[in-house]
């Protein structure tokens, strides 16, 4: 019923916040061009691209001034992609965007995080894909079943129509159970998701692994493992936001 509410204040008032129902303002040039008219100020200012120092393969943010440079984690070991681009900080209104998709159905968002991976897509690799194949990070069957959506396959999906670029959504297949790596230290992150991802078709080329939310980067270079292993010859990742460092939530 509140849903229902929602949608019919939506129909009627057009000039309502997405995120919050605030009144909307016309949309800054730094939002994708499909959001006009849908955020307030203060929803749009914290959607906002990270412009900040960053470590230039995994996109690290350091949260200050200054040039980008490797990360500690990246100049010990490669992480086995070539790049993670990203949009923003895994906070404020891009994290309430996230979690309503992800966790809470909310359907509304999803106009507004694929417009924010393509134009995070384009700002990174140009107009049309240098890809071979987009892989979305994939969830379990039973996640897939309880939700009826997945956010990485969404995204994925939207992005191989927009930006030309082939889309495998079964490319990788999880595992049932295992893998909850929220809250736990680095090393134990990497240790949970060994074995948990396999690749299940051939792939080729360039191969580009999207998904919601970067932390500790472990789901990340094991799915890279299985693209490489199933015949990519290299990987580049993409997810719509990064935590910094401490991180207590994501993937
Ligand atoms: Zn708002
Ligand atoms: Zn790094």
């Amino acid at each position: 019923m509140k849903r229902i509410l929602e949608g019919l204040r939506e129909l009627f008032l057009p000039g309502v916040c997405r995120l919050c129902g605030k009144e909307c303002i016309p949309a800054p040039a730094y939002l994708p061009k499909a959001l006009d008219d849908k955020l307030c100020e203060s929803c749009a200012a914290s959607l906002a691209p990270y412009a900040g120092a960053c470590c230039e393969i995994c996109s690290l943010p350091f949260m200050g001034e200054g040039p980008s440079h490797l990360c500690p984690q990246c100049e010990k070991s490669s992480p086995l992609f070539d790049h993670l681009s990203t949009w923003g900080i895994y906070s404020s209104s891009l994290r309430e965007a996230i979690i309503a998709f992800k966790y809470n159905g909310d359907l509304k968002m999803r106009g507004l995080l694929s417009g924010i991976l393509i134009e995070t897509l384009k700002g990174t690799w140009g107009e049309s894909s240098p890809f071979d194949s987009i892989v979305p990070v994939p969830p379990t069957s039973k996640r897939l079943k309880e939700r009826g959506y997945d956010l990485p396959s969404y995204l994925t999906y939207k992005a191989s129509k927009e930006w030309g670029v082939k889309w495998r959504p079964k490319a990788l297949f999880r595992r049932e159970g295992g893998g909850h790596v929220a809250g736990l230290p680095l090393k134990e992150r990497w240790r949970a998701v060994r074995g948990l991802y396999t690749p299940r078709e051939k792939l080729s080329g360039w191969v580009l692994i999207v998904d919601d939310v970067a932390t500790s980067l472990a789901t990340l270079r094991a799915c890279a493992r299985c693209c490489l292993d199933a015949g990519a010859e290299g990987v580049s990742c993409a997810t719509l936001a990064r935590t910094p460092v401490t991180p207590s939530k994501g993937s």
